[in-house]
C-alpha cells in the first residue's frame, strides 16, 4: 500500500507516522519550503519568532506518548511560563493545563516528526484523480500517480477545492470556517524582561503577546516578542492595509509593554488566513472510497486536535 499525504503540518506527520508503523508506505506533498505547517518559525537576522502555534497542551494519552518521547529526544520542552491574563482591566495568572513548545525553536518538533519520510516540498497540490489508483497534478505542471489512498490534512478552504466528485461529506468540509489571524513580529536589540512570558488580553485588536526569547532554548541576547490579533477583528479586517494593521497592532502592543516598538530595528507583518476554528464538525477525520479528509478542524483546532484527526485519518486505512 502506498498513500499520498496531503499537507506535512502535525495532521499529516501523525498519519504518516501511524501508517509506518504498520509497514505502509507514505509520500507527504506540501506547497511551502519547510515542514510544520502553522507550528512554524519565522527566522529574521539574529531574530526567531515562532509565528504560528505558540505553545500545545496535552490531554489525550497517547498524544502524551508521543510528547514524552520527544521531550527525551529534547525537541520539545515544558514552557514554565510567567503567564499573565488581563481581563476588565485587573491582571492575573492565565492559569490552564502545562504547556509545552518545540525546542530549541517550534519547528523543532515537525522536523523531528518528519525525519526519514518522503517528503515534497514546494508541490501544491491543484488536482486530485482517480481512474486505478489515485493522482495527483501540482501547480508546476508536474504528477504523481499510483496511490492506494489519498489523506488530505490541509485548512478545510484549501481542502475543498481538492475533493473528489461526490465525497460524501462534502457539505461538512465545506461548512467548516476558520478565523483570520495577524502575527506581528519585533525584534529588539536587548534582552527583555518585563516580569512576565506571555500576556492574553481582551477587547483590544490584539489577544496575545509573548516574549518569544524567554522560550527554552531560544537565545536571549536579542528580544524578540510575537502579538496575535483578535479573532473577530483579524476576520473583519482580513483585506486591509497592512501597514494600517501592522500600526494598530504596534500601538496596542505598545500601550501594553509600556514602551514604544514602532522604532524596533525588526517589525514584520503576517497573516494567517486559516489560523484557528470558526467552527468545527468534531469528528476525526471523513473517508470516502480511499480519500480522507483531516486536519486540526476537524476535532476543534490545535496542535492536539491536529495530531489525533491525523492518526485516525492513517487508522483509517487499517
Ligand atoms: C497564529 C496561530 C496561533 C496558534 N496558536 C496555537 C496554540 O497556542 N496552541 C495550539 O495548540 N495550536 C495553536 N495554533 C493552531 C495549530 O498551529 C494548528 O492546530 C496545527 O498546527 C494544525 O496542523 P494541521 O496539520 O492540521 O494543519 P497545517 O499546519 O495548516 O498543515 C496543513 C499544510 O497543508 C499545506 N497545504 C495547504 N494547501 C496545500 C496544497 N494545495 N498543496 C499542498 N500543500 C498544501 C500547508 O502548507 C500546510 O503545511 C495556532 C495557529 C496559528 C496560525
Amino acid at each position: 500500500m502506498k498513500i499520498a499525504i496531503l499537507g506535512c503540518g502535525v495532521a499529516g506527520l501523525s498519519a504518516a507516522r501511524t501508517l509506518r508503523q504498520q509497514g505502509i508506505d507514505t509520500i507527504l506533498f506540501d506547497k511551502s519550503r519547510g515542514v510544520g505547517g502553522r507550528m512554524s518559525t519565522r527566522y529574521a537576522g539574529v531574530w526567531e519568532f515562532d509565528h504560528g502555534a505558540q505553545f500545545f497542551t496535552v490531554q489525550d494519552p497517547n498524544f502524551q506518548l508521543e510528547i514524552d518521547a520527544a521531550l527525551k529526544s529534547g525537541v520539545a520542552a515544558p514552557w514554565d511560563a510567567k503567564a499573565l491574563y488581563l481581563g476588565e482591566g485587573e491582571v492575573s495568572p492565565d492559569k490552564g493545563r502545562d504547556r509545552y513548545v518545540g525546542q530549541p525553536r517550534m519547528n523543532s518538533l515537525p522536523k523531528y516528526w518528519a525525519k526519514d519520510f518522503d517528503v515534497r516540498l514546494g508541490k501544491r497540490v491543484t488536482q486530485v484523480q482517480r481512474e486505478d489508483s489515485w493522482n495527483l497534478g501540482f501547480e508546476d505542471g508536474t504528477s504523481a500517480s499510483g496511490f492506494d489512498g489519498v489523506i488530505s490534512t490541509l485548512p478545510p478552504a484549501q481542502a475543498a477545492l481538492l475533493l473528489p466528485a461526490e465525497f460524501a461529506a462534502s457539505r461538512d468540509v465545506h461548512a467548516a470556517q476558520m478565523h483570520v489571524c495577524f502575527c506581528l513580529m519585533v525584534g529588539l536589540d536587548a534582552p527583555l524582561d518585563l516580569g512576565w512570558d506571555s500576556l492574553r488580553v481582551k477587547n483590544l485588536p490584539i489577544d496575545w503577546i509573548a516574549i518569544n526569547s524567554a522560550k527554552p532554548g531560544r537565545a536571549r541576547t536579542n528580544g524578540a516578542v510575537v502579538v496575535h490579533s483578535e479573532a473577530a477583528w483579524s476576520d473583519a479586517h482580513v483585506d486591509a492595509d497592512r501597514d494600517w494593521i501592522q500600526n494598530v497592532m504596534l500601538d496596542s502592543a505598545s500601550a501594553l509593554l509600556k514602551r514604544p516598538l514602532h522604532n524596533a530595528p525588526h517589525i514584520a507583518l503576517h497573516r494567517w488566513l486559516y489560523a484557528s476554528n470558526k467552527t468545527s464538525p468534531n469528528t476525526p477525520c471523513f473517508k470516502d472510497k480511499g480519500y480522507v479528509v483531516a486536519g486540526d478542524w476537524c476535532l476543534g483546532g490545535r496542535v492536539q486536535g491536529a495530531w489525533l484527526s491525523g492518526r485516525a485519518a492513517a487508522q483509517s486505512f487499517l
